[in-house]
C-alpha cells in the first residue's frame, strides 16, 4: 500500500540522486512531492496561428519550412524560416549541428515551442524546443505544461514525472485538514481538487487565471494557517512553563515615580498594569508594547523592571545598537538612583577584564539589572536568577535572536518573562503571522506639551533656501541636525557622505559650530560629540542615519534628511521623532533628489500629512505591498512555500477564525498542518 509519507525512492525514475536532489528542495516524501507546486505553466493545449503571436507570448505553432541558412554576419547563428497560412517567423540558433541543419529542409513541417521576440527581420524564436512531425494533429497536451522549480541536476521532467505518479499513487489518500465548514464559507475546492488543479491545470486557462483560482487561494490558505498555528503552538508551550511571580510593592512603586522628572500618561500607566497583571502569574508574560516614537516606552521598561527587581530578580535590557544602549544605561542609573541596583553595562566593547567581572556580577547576582545589546545572549553569559528580559526596538531583531535570549534559563529553573518593544507598527493582518505568540500593548499617547513636527518636501535644487533656514533658525539659540542618508548597507560610504556634507556646510555657514557623528566612530567619541551637542557646544549635527535612536536633544527642533527617498517610511519616521521633543515648534525638511517618482513623491507626502506612525505603516503597506514591508529580515526565517504576501495578503485576515475552528474542534489537525507546510523547520514551536 502507498502512503504519502512513502519514500521517493518508491516512484519510478527516481534513483538515489534524484532523492538527494529533491531533498535539496525540501523534498523528503511524497506527500512533499504534491506539495511542491509549479511557479508557472506553459500552454501546449492549442497551436498558434503565426499571424496572430506578439513579442513575449510562448506558443506552440506548427509551420513549413521556407528556407534554412547559415549567418556568419556577427554571432554565427543557423536561422530557419518557417509559415503556415497566416504568417511566417524565423528560428534562431546558435549552436547548432551539421545534421540540425539538414534537417530543417524546405518543405519540413515543424512543431516548436518557444517565446516570441523581436528579431532582425519581424518576429523570431531563439533556441525553441522543436520536433518535425507530418500533420498537424495530435500535437496538443489537454492540459497546461507544469514549470516546477528545480535544482542544480534536477530536470523537469524527472520532477513531472514523479509528480504525476504521486498523483496517481497518494493523492487520494491525503487528509485534507479544513473541516467542511471552512471549505463551504470560503467556497475552497477539496484539497485532492486543488493539487490536482494545480498539477495539471485544465486547457484554457492563463497563469493569471490560476494565480487567481480558488484552487491556489485554498492552498495559500492552508499555509497561512499553518504558519499562524505553529506561531500559536509557540506562545501555548510557553505558557506552560512556570515563571517567577513579581509582587509590585506599592510603597517603592510611589518613590519611584515621584523620582520621575515627569507624571505618566493615562496609556503608560494602562499598560504598565497590563504587565504588572501578567508577571503577577505562574506563566511567562510574552508581551510586545508598541508605541509612537517619543511615546515614553523607556519608562514603561523600567516600570516592568521594578517589579522583577522589588521582588528579587535580574533584569536584562537589550538594544539593537550601542548607542541605544548608552541611553537606556544613562536613564536607567537615572531612574533607578537611590534603589541599590546600579546597571551593569554588556556590549562586544567589552573586554578582557572588565567583561569577566560583569559576567562574575551577572552570574552570582550581585549585578541586579544588564543593559546591552545582543551581546546580552551569549553563551557566556550566566544570570543567578533572571527574571525578566526587556528587548528594545523588536523590529531590529530576528524572531530566533528573541527566542534565543527565551532559552537563558538560569539555575532558578523559571522561565523570565519577556517584554518586547517597537515604534515600528506591525499592520494587524502582518502581526497575526509575526507575532502571534505575542500579547499586544499599545500605548496610543504623548506625553503631553509634544507639537506636531511640521514637514516639508523640498527638491535638492532649494538647497540654499534650506541652508538660509538654518542659518536663521540657529540665529535664534536653536540646534538643528542635518541626517545624510545613502546606500543603507554601506557604512563606509555613508560616513564618506557625511563627511563631505559636513565640509560643505561648514563652508556654507562659517559662523556656525558644526559636529559631526557616524557610525564608524569610536562609541565613546560617538557618546562625546552627542553629549556636546545636547550641552549646546555645537549647533548643527550632521549625521548618518545612527541618530534614528539615541539622542534626545529638546532644542534641537530642525532635522533636514537628505535624500529621503531611500529610506522607507517608518524609518524616516523614526528620524523625524528625533525632533518636536521641546516646547517649541518643530520642523522636518526632506531634501529630496530631483526628479522624484510619482509614487516617490506620494510617499514622502504622507510624511507631510500625517504624525501618527500607525497610519503612516499603513500607508507603507498599501504603497509597497506587505512583501517589501516585512522585508527579509523581519520575517527571519518565514519563508512560503507557495503564499505571496503581495498578493494573498487578502486572505490573512480571515485566519485567526480558521485558526479558533480548528484549535477547539480538530486540535488533531494543529500538528498535521505545521507538519504539512512547515516541516523540519518547525523547531520554532519548541520554545
Ligand atoms: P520611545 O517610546 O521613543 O522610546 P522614550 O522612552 O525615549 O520614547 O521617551 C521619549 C522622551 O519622553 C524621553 O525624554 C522621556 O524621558 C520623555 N517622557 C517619557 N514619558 C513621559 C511623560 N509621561 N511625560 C513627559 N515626558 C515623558
Ligand atoms: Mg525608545
Amino acid at each position: 500500500m502507498d502512503t504519502p509519507q512513502q519514500s521517493l525512492s518508491r516512484l519510478a525514475g527516481i534513483g538515489p540522486q534524484s532523492v538527494a536532489r529533491l531533498q535539496k528542495l525540501g523534498i523528503h516524501c511524497i506527500q512533499d512531492l504534491l506539495f511542491h507546486l509549479p511557479h508557472r505553466y506553459e500552454d501546449r493545449t492549442r497551436i498558434q496561428p503565426i499571424g496572430a503571436l506578439a513579442p513575449g507570448m510562448t506558443a506552440l505553432i506548427v509551420g513549413a519550412v521556407e528556407l534554412t541558412d547559415v549567418l556568419l554576419r556577427g554571432r554565427r547563428s543557423l536561422i530557419c524560416r518557417i509559415s503556415d497560412q497566416t504568417g511566417f517567423i524565423t528560428l534562431r540558433f546558435f549552436h547548432f549541428s551539421a545534421n540540425q541543419q539538414t534537417q530543417l529542409k524546405p518543405g519540413a513541417l515543424l512543431c516548436c515551442f518557444g517565446e516570441i521576440r523581436h528579431g532582425y527581420a519581424g518576429l523570431e524564436i531563439i533556441h525553441p524546443e522543436y520536433k518535425v512531425v507530418h500533420t498537424r494533429d495530435n500535437l496538443t497536451e489537454d492540459s497546461l505544461t507544469p514549470i516546477y522549480p528545480l535544482t542544480e541536476g534536477l530536470r523537469q521532467n524527472t520532477v513531472r514525472k514523479a509528480v504525476k505518479q504521486a498523483l496517481a499513487l497518494c493523492l487520494h489518500q491525503l487528509t485534507d485538514w479544513l473541516p467542511a465548514a471552512i471549505l463551504h464559507s470560503h467556497h475552497f475546492p477539496t484539497l485532492q481538487q486543488a493539487l490536482q488543479t494545480l498539477h495539471s491545470p485544465p486547457a484554457h486557462q492563463s497563469s493569471h487565471d490560476i494565480q487567481q483560482s480558488s484552487a491556489l487561494k485554498r492552498l495559500v490558505f492552508e499555509e497561512f494557517l499553518a504558519h499562524h498555528l505553529r506561531m500559536l503552538q509557540g506562545k501555548m508551550s510557553h505558557k506552560r512553563w512556570q515563571a517567577p511571580v513579581f509582587e509590585v510593592d506599592p510603597a517603592v512603586k510611589a518613590r519611584f515615580l515621584a523620582g520621575l522628572p515627569f507624571q505618566l500618561t493615562g496609556a503608560q500607566q494602562r499598560v504598565i498594569g497590563e504587565i504588572e497583571t501578567d508577571c503577577a502569574q505562574h506563566h511567562p508574560m510574552l508581551r510586545l508594547v508598541q508605541g509612537d516614537v517619543g511615546s515614553g516606552k523607556t519608562v514603561v521598561a523600567a516600570c516592568a523592571a521594578l517589579s522583577a527587581l522589588s521582588s528579587g530578580f535580574q533584569v536584562a535590557v537589550m538594544a539593537p545598537t550601542e548607542l541605544l544602549a548608552e541611553q537606556h544605561l544613562r536613564n536607567f542609573s537615572a531612574w533607578f538612583a537611590g534603589f541599590d541596583c546600579e546597571p551593569v553595562f554588556l556590549t562586544g566593547q567589552l573586554k578582557g577584564k572588565a567583561r569577566q567581572q560583569t559576567l562574575q556580577s551577572l552570574a552570582d547576582g550581585g549585578a541586579r539589572i544588564a543593559i546591552g545589546t545582543h551581546a546580552l545572549f551569549q553563551d557566556s553569559v550566566h544570570f543567578a536568577n533572571l527574571g525578566l528580559i526587556i528587548i528594545d526596538e523588536q523590529h531590529r531583531f530576528g524572531v530566533h535572536q528573541r527566542l534565543a535570549l527565551r532559552e537563558k534559563s538560569q539555575a532558578i529553573g523559571l522561565r523570565p518573562h519577556q517584554l518586547v518593544m517597537t515604534a515600528t507598527p506591525i499592520p494587524r493582518t502582518l502581526a497575526m503571522l509575526q507575532y502571534s505568540d505575542l500579547d499586544i500593548s499599545i500605548i496610543d499617547e504623548l506625553p503631553p506639551g509634544r507639537k506636531p513636527v511640521t514637514t516639508s518636501v523640498i527638491p535638492s535644487e532649494r538647497r540654499d533656501e534650506v541652508i538660509d533656514r538654518i542659518h536663521h533658525w540657529v540665529g535664534q539659540k536653536r540646534q538643528a541636525y542635518w541626517v545624510c542618508t545613502l546606500i543603507e548597507e554601506s557604512e563606509v560610504l555613508q560616513c564618506e557622505a557625511a563627511e563631505k556634507t559636513a565640509e560643505y556646510l561648514s563652508d556654507a555657514l562659517p559662523e556656525i559650530r558644526i559636529a559631526l557623528v557616524h557610525g564608524r566612530m569610536k562609541s565613546a567619541d560617538k557618546d562625546a560629540v552627542m553629549q556636546a551637542f545636547k550641552n549646546h557646544r555645537y549647533d548643527l549635527l550632521v549625521a548618518t542615519t545612527v541618530i534614528e535612536v539615541g539622542v534626545d536633544v529638546p532644542n534641537a527642533g530642525l532635522m533636514i534628511i537628505e535624500n529621503p527617498e531611500r529610506l522607507g517610511l517608518s524609518q524616516l519616521h523614526q528620524l523625524r521623532g528625533r525632533v518636536g521633543r521641546g516646547d517649541v515648534e518643530s520642523y522636518c525638511l526632506l531634501l529630496y533628489q530631483s526628479p522624484l517618482s510619482a509614487a516617490g513623491k506620494q510617499r514622502l507626502g504622507i510624511l507631510r500629512e500625517s504624525n501618527d506612525g500607525f497610519v503612516i505603516a499603513e500607508k507603507d503597506l498599501q504603497l509597497r505591498g506587505p512583501g517589501e514591508v516585512m522585508g527579509t529580515r523581519q520575517t527571519g526565517q518565514m519563508q512560503f512555500k507557495i503564499a505571496d504576501l503581495n498578493r494573498d495578503s487578502e486572505l490573512l485576515e480571515q485566519i485567526p477564525a480558521a485558526a479558533e475552528i480548528i484549535y477547539k474542534q480538530h486540535p488533531e489537525a494543529v500538528s498535521a498542518l505545521i507538519e504539512r507546510w512547515i516541516g523540519e523547520s518547525g523547531q520554532y514551536a519548541e520554545v
